[in-house]
């Protein structure tokens, strides 16, 4: 067959758990952090016969609103389906969800096109254990956003890239947690490859991906057993396959259902959505509604001259962004000193929001922006904000560590210089400029580094005349 190119293509399927106070069909608390099993349940949860659905407007919304922040098309009429398949996990025999017509369609994140997202209600949670299974309700029924991409990726790390700016956007959105070790956000990718005759090989759908790094070794992975197995020229099975973090590999779990399987049909318990009735869930109300998005941020980071790898850094958390915008908003966008804060906050804090407050942090800049402090000394009082928080001006003056401008210390300082260091006094005199260095940083040395370097090299240059 000789070298032929293989093309890998991706496509992912993301599912979210909204945070919304109540669940998709009943008046149970959402509430993931629950630890006691059965807690927030009822009939409809527990899919009692003759119980009613009812479907949840906030979650509604916020998958528009989500869809609006996506640049996506909103539906004007949408509606439910039932997705039937037999399971523990989903007592009614099927799940609601949808399927002819979602919420929203088309849109596009980090260059990834997106297909549609939908709402679903999420699953009992089961336990497996030794002779027995455990089931707790406490999730099914939880609002549970699909969100399916094109299939247009085409490497390990644009998935990963993507998933990651998902999460970010959801947060941000305050739409969900998302977080992956917590099962709030759950990925699934489908991997293919083929010849450059085909456009799709045969796909095999990955699944317990628990963390964004599992994300992109296990695309890796397929893509490599895939291209093996094509090479050989065996034929790939349509396949669910799992991920094992330990041996990090893939395996087989099951052969892929047909969408077919599910028998979907509308929900009759529950009524149509005719969404372009609800003014709330107008695209232009929703998009009005959307606070900074993480790809605006980066580009307003970037005009105050922050580099890209930072900028990327600083937005990549909504905690850390929002200090870090409390601090810009102190320096009143002033592109120096924010360029400065960016510094000071990724290299001393780490880009962690701590007890020191963003004004207090802006203060301490602004200390060091106009020579009140000197660099090392900026570090010490920052070092003492972090644990401790305080105010940098107090902390300087505590600990003297505030940059020494008084002229009589700093002369003193020089004369002190020039006794012990009169060789290189008398070699400055006779024109061998470059001692003056050395004598300054003796200088300083003498000040506990703490002396105003540019008033201290006045008073030594008219010293040494
Ligand atoms: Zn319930």
């Amino acid at each position: 067959m000789g070298a032929m190119a293989l093309l890998p293509t991706i496509g992912l399927e993301i599912h979210a758990e909204l945070r919304t106070s109540t669940k998709m069909f009943c008046n149970c608390k959402n509430d993931p952090d629950e630890e006691r099993p059965n807690v927030n349940i009822c009939p409809i949860c527990l899919a009692h016969p003759g119980t009613l659905p009812v479907i949840n407007r906030e979650a509604v919304r916020q998958v528009l609103r989500a869809g609006a922040a996506l640049g996506g098309t909103l539906a004007h009429f949408s509606e439910f389906d039932r997705k039937s398949y037999f399971y523990p996990d989903i007592p009614k025999g099927y799940q609601i969800s949808q399927y002819e017509h979602p919420l929203v369609t088309g849109g596009t994140l980090a260059g990834v096109a997106i297909t549609r997202i939908h709402l679903e209600e999420d699953t009992a949670r089961s336990t497996h254990g030794e002779n027995k299974s455990l089931i707790d309700f406490n999730r099914a029924g939880i609002p549970l956003m699909e969100l399916v991409t094109e299939p247009v990726i085409h490497d390990a790390k644009t998935a990963g890239d993507f998933a990651r700016e998902l999460q970010l956007l959801l947060r941000t959105l305050g739409a969900s947690e998302a977080n992956l070790e917590k099962g709030e956000m759950r990925i699934e990718a489908n991997v293919s490859v083929a010849s450059g005759e085909e456009r799709l090989g045969t796909k095999t759908e990955v699944k317990n991906l628990n963390s964004f790094r599992s994300v992109e070794r296990a695309i890796a992975y397929e893509i490599e057993r895939q291209t093996k197995a094509f090479e050989r020229g065996e034929k790939l099975a349509q396949e669910t396959r799992g991920w094992d973090e330990t041996k990090q590999e893939t395996f087989h779990q099951r052969f892929k259902e047909g969408s077919a399987d599910y028998r979907y049909f509308p929900e009759p318990d529950l009524p149509k959505l005719v969404l372009e009735d609800v003014p709330e869930f107008a695209c232009e109300a929703l998009t009005a509604s959307l606070p900074e998005l993480p790809s605006q941020k980066r580009e307003r980071y970037a005009r105050l001259g922050i580099k890209s790898d930072d900028r990327a850094y600083l937005a990549a958390d909504v905690a850390r962004s929002a200090f870090f915008d409390a601090v810009t908003k102190e320096l009143d966008g002033r592109p120096k000193s924010t360029v400065l804060a960016a510094n000071y906050f990724i290299s001393d804090m780490a880009g962690d929001p701590c007890v020191a407050s963003p004004s207090s942090f802006a203060a301490l800049i602004q200390m060091f922006a106009a020579n009140e402090l000197s660099s090392r000394g900026a570090k010490d009082v920052l070092a003492i904000m972090i644990t401790k928080g305080g105010e940098p001006a107090v902390i300087a003056k505590e600990r003297g560590l505030g940059q020494i401008q008084d002229r009589g210390t700093l002369e003193a300082a020089v004369e002190r210089v020039m006794e012990e260091e009169p060789g290189a006094v008398k070699e400055y005199r006779a024109g061998k400029s470059g001692t003056l260095q050395y004598l300054l940083g003796k200088a300083m040395k003498v000040t506990g580094g703490a002396g105003d370097p540019e008033l201290l090299r006045e008073i030594l240059i008219k010293k040494l005349g």
